[in-house]
């Protein structure tokens, strides 16, 4: 099967890209920024196109176009930047670069699209289920609404697509200014882990690793639709920044400063249709998975010079 992975380059994209090769697919992995390959055993069949989804490039048409099944992941991520460039940003790779993915997929070729779970802005006093009101906070999750009417008036039009609502995702590669990977860095360097809101905020995380397999096992679903990909479980922060101190080995402080309007204080997924199509829903262990992550990231620093 040809599967086309948009966003490879990415933290979600790399797992993604790695786990379907694995499964001895063949890949084309289509990011702006270069995809490393190098890492991957010898007859791997991986195709690495590095374009910009918005661009002319020819190869970006022909692989969507013929692809089997597609993930489109690419897009301009982060609910905190502020200011004009990261408006039109949003625009543009959430946006205006899902409308391409959108128009050069055959309607037919299960398409999954990765929305956010900030859609919701939060819980409304228990877990958010695919229903629900959305409440966007501010232009990070508009911009995601934004991308789910795209990819409703295609489904509208019988196109197989499944919209994910990934809740907070974190591993290996986290993305530096998320909050566990930014706390890493800053417990490593003895400053301050920065908390923003409130110790008792709470955020549903999800182990990349778990992400990929239920994004892969979406692309097969036979009702395709809008799906939350949470654990179901709300995390308080303070058990974030415990979990640091522990895979850490190290005592930690922390800093609590006001959070932004678009922040929302808790998420938490309802996990009833995911465990309704695929029939399990990802379960995370906390501590392994910081730890897993703070040795990562401590292999990343030694590798710099
Ligand atoms: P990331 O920034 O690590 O990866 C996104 C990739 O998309 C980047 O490598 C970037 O170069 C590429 N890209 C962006 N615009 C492009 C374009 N126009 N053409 C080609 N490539 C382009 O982000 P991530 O954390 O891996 O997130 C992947 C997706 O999942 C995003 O859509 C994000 O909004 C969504 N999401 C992520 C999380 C999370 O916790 N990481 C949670 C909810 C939703």
């Amino acid at each position: 099967m040809h599967v086309v992975v948009t966003g490879a380059a990415g933290f979600l994209g790399r797992y993604l890209t790695d786990a379907l090769l694995a499964e001895g697919e063949t890949v084309t992995a289509l990011d702006r920024r270069p995809y490393d390959h190098s890492t991957h055993p010898a007859g791997s069949d991986v195709r690495v196109v590095t374009a910009d989804l918005l661009g002319r490039d020819e190869r970006v048409r022909q692989a969507l176009a013929t692809a089997d099944a597609v993930f489109h992941l690419a897009g301009c991520p982060g609910v905190r930047d502020h200011g004009p460039a990261v408006a039109w940003a949003r625009h543009r790779d959430n946006v205006l670069a899902t409308a391409r993915v959108l128009a050069l997929v055959t309607a037919d070729t299960p398409l999954v699209v990765t929305s956010s779970s900030s859609v919701y802005g939060g819980t409304p006093g228990g877990p958010c289920a695919e229903g629900d009101p959305l409440r966007p906070l501010g232009g990070y999750a508009r911009s995601k609404v934004a991308v789910e009417e795209l990819c409703a008036a295609r489904r509208a039009a019988g196109g197989n697509i499944v919209v994910a609502r990934p809740f907070t995702v974190a591993g290996e590669g986290q993305r530096p200014d998320m909050a566990l990977a930014s706390w890493l860095a800053a417990a490593r360097a003895g400053r301050p882990l920065r908390v923003l809101g409130s110790l008792d905020r709470t955020r549903d995380v999800t182990d990349v690793s778990d992400v990929v397999r239920v994004l892969r096992d979406l692309a097969g679903c036979a009702t395709p639709g809008i799906v939350n990909v949470g654990t179901g479980v709300g995390r308080p922060l303070r058990d974030l920044v415990a979990a640091v101190a522990a895979a850490l080995a190290a005592d930690v402080r922390t800093e609590v400063v006001p959070a932004g309007r678009e922040e929302p204080a808790d998420t938490l997924a309802d996990t009833r249709r995911l465990r309704t199509l695929l029939g399990y829903v990802p379960q995370t262990d906390l501590l392994d998975l910081v730890s897993r992550q703070a040795a990562a990231a401590q292999r990343q620093a030694a590798l710099v010079p």
